[in-house]
């Protein structure tokens, strides 16, 4: 294995490692002021290295205010195996990443992300004790993740309509995938109208027959008029061609979905149309506040109370929001900077 320290300015480090498999991976660290860097490990075709580096370092530090946001002590990392034809044997491929983190010495702990597994991590294990997401761990964060959202959600509705309530709201939700599916279960129980999509028809139909929503055609979900659209689906959803049709009647967004908006000044024209928009970060964090059980030992009712207090983060947000005049995704990188500025 060669690895290489490569320059970087506003990381703690980025490290490249290679072999003679093909193997070719990278590790970026943006910050570990709160405790070691946690952030998954993608395994994606990226064409050439410098995409690949840009990837990891915009990831490594999503994942430090995402951590900072949800109050667990962990800081910001990534790593990132390039995908090539010559990389087949999957246990060779996450056995090799394996003792690249493992130099680390704990610094940087790894767990899945798009392209991996929990099977990959188990082969990654054999390696290092410093990965989560295993098989035999926390196991599926999607229904923490839905219950994270929609606490996120009530945070909204309170600074909107003076309540937590969601009876008799209607949403709209883009996605009736894994956290969809939990969501839309939150929802109905809060009694609010559902309006669902997918493109998957047996994943909607699914959520349709298990919770009384009316079915949408994917396209048409910006245009339902509903109060609250919640993607959770893709990223970079809010966009010129989809906030001139939420406009009309959305009130909230808020969702699962990484990286809604597609580029900030979106964030900024939700401002401007009086659409309250929770920031994905914060309202998404269920996933790894869950995976505190596998790193600390923290049992599921720790974790639930912990999920659970993504509402006051929100309710947090959404006031510097307004005192400072600022957009919330501005006001959430604040707060963020002020947790990483002063650790409680
Ligand atoms: P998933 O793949 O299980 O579900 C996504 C669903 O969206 C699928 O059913 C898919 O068919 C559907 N879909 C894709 N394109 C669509 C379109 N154009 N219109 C309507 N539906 C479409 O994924 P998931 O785990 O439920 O995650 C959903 C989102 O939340 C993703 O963006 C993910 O990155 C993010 N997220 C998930 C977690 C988690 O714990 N699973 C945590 C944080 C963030």
């Amino acid at each position: 294995m060669n690895i290489t320290n490569l320059p970087v300015t506003d990381f703690e480090s980025l490290t490249s490692c290679n072999d003679e498999n093909g193997y070719n991976g990278l590790i970026a660290i943006h910050n570990t002021k709160l405790g070691p860097a946690i952030g998954g490990t993608r395994f994606w075709q990226y064409g050439n290295e410098q995409r690949a580096v840009d990837d990891a370092l915009r990831l490594a530090r999503g994942m430090t205010y995402k951590n900072a946001l949800a109050d667990i002590p962990f800081g910001g990392g990534k790593s990132i195996i390039l995908k090539s034809e010559r990389l087949t044997d999957r246990e060779t491929i996450f056995r090799t990443h394996g003792k690249f983190v493992d130099t680390f010495a704990g610094r940087y702990i790894t767990a899945e992300d798009v392209g991996t597994t929990p099977a990959d991590m188990e082969f990654v294990r054999r390696e290092t004790r410093h990965v989560g997401g295993l098989m035999s761990g926390s196991g599926d964060p999607s229904p923490v993740t839905a219950r994270g959202v929609f606490r996120a959600m009530q945070a909204a509705a309170r600074l909107r309509w003076a309540s937590d309530s969601l009876a008799q709201h209607s949403v709209a939700l883009q996605g009736c995938g894994s956290v969809g599916y939990y969501l839309a279960s939150y929802l109905h129980r809060a009694g609010a109208r559902l309006m669902v999509t997918d493109v998957d028809s047996e994943k909607m139909n699914r959520v349709v027959q298990e919770f009384n929503a009316s079915a949408v055609a994917p396209e048409e979900i910006y245009d339902t008029g509903a109060e609250i659209f919640a993607p959770c689906a893709l990223g970079a959803v809010i966009n010129d061609q989809t906030i001139p049709r939420l406009a009309t009647k959305t009130e909230i967004v808020v969702g699962a979905a990484n990286n809604q908006l597609l580029e900030p000044r979106h964030g900024d024209e939700l401002v401007s149309l009086g659409i309250l928009y929770v920031p994905d970060y914060a309202a998404n964090a269920g996933g790894v506040i869950n995976g505190c059980r596998d790193l600390l030992g923290w049992d599921a009712a720790n974790a639930t109370a912990k999920v659970d207090r993504i509402y006051d983060t929100v309710l947090n947000i959404l006031h510097i929001a307004a005192s400072d005049n600022v957009a919330t995704y501005r006001a959430a990188d604040r707060l963020a900077e002020q947790r990483l500025e002063k650790p409680s």
